[in-house]
């Protein structure tokens, strides 16, 4: 069996994270690296797509779930606005090979695509 990435450690509670939400399905949690004032990362509780392509593919329901989860985070934690962002394979920059979107906001930042 695959080892366990460091996302399903945080579902498990055996890392710490700041959570900021969860449901039954999707577990969001501040990124320990942030790249802008606000950094969420929402992740699917299982780990059974290692991407956004195939979680699209495989849930597309939750993949629907998770962002209208960066919403609400959105809102209550920044203006409301915010870049998604999907990291999609190891050359891309993707680390963890279990699907999750980056909830950015609060400024712009350097690496903006506006
Ligand atoms: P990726 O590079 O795969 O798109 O994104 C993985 C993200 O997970 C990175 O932004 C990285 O900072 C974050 N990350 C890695 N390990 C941990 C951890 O143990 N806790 C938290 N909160 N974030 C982590």
């Amino acid at each position: 069996m695959a080892e366990p990435t460091v996302f399903e450690k945080i579902v498990a509670r055996e890392i710490p994270a700041e959570i900021v939400l969860e449901t039954d399905r999707i577990i969001a949690f501040t990124d320990i690296n942030p790249q802008a004032p606000m950094h969420v990362l929402v992740v699917p509780k299982t780990p059974a797509y290692r991407d956004v392509v195939e979680l699209a593919a495989g849930d597309p329901d939750l993949l629907a779930e998770m962002i209208q989860a960066a919403k609400a985070i959105a809102r209550e934690r920044g203006d409301g606005d915010f870049r998604l962002v999907f990291n999609t394979g190891e050359l891309a920059g993707q680390t963890v090979f279990h699907a999750h979107a980056h909830v950015l906001g609060g400024s712009l930042g350097e690496g903006s695509l506006a």
